[in-house]
């Protein structure tokens, strides 16, 4: 027969929280007065619960009513405030940023200025290795998809105009050649 009080609500419990019903390790833990021993509570087993120390520090010395306040408000879904019930607390400020995808980190990293921009349109022109866009009206179809929030017609046709002005692109009667 366990003595200590603490062993002894664990045991009528079953190893679980008193309020939140999870399995409770020992080190996580604590008696909780039901009416506060700061207030005259007793120390009897009646008294008494075995629960997550966050709960424990969370009650502190709340009156009776406001426990009870606290218990009702979970509506049967008790979670001791530790995080280490199947809820955890933290998951809801974790999940706006899933949910939120950010556009930047997908789309490629789009130069600012025009060099760059041209220096990564060229690199792209590079990975397709043999499955380049073999016509101007492709080629064009191909650079503008680059730039997925859009791309002005003026800034594709002077991308275009770049990549032949730099030697990169040779476009023949409109069929596209490459020295990248
Ligand atoms: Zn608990």
């Amino acid at each position: 027969m366990p003595t200590k009080p603490l062993d002894r609500l664990m045991f009528v419990q079953g190893g679980q929280c008193f309020f939140c019903k999870q399995p409770l390790p020992k080190a996580e833990a604590s008696v909780e007065h039901l009416f506060a021993s700061s207030n005259g509570g007793s120390n009897n087993d009646e008294n008494c619960v075995a629960c997550c120390k966050s709960v424990n520090a969370l009650f502190g010395s709340m009156s009776l009513k406001e426990k009870f306040q606290v218990v009702l408000n979970q509506k049967g879904q008790f979670k001791c405030p530790n995080g280490t019930g199947s809820v955890k607390i933290s998951i809801p400020s974790k999940v706006p940023p899933t949910n939120t995808p950010q556009a930047p980190p997908k789309t490629p990293a789009i130069a600012k200025t025009k060099d760059d921009k041209l220096a990564f349109v060229v690199a792209n022109l590079k990975q397709r290795g043999n499955s380049k866009p073999r016509t101007l009206k492709t080629l064009t179809s191909t650079v503008g998809s680059l730039y997925p929030q859009g791309v002005s017609k003026a800034e594709l046709a002077s991308l275009l105009q770049q990549l032949q002005l730099t030697g990169k692109v040779i476009v023949k009667e409109n069929k596209v050649t490459y020295v990248l």
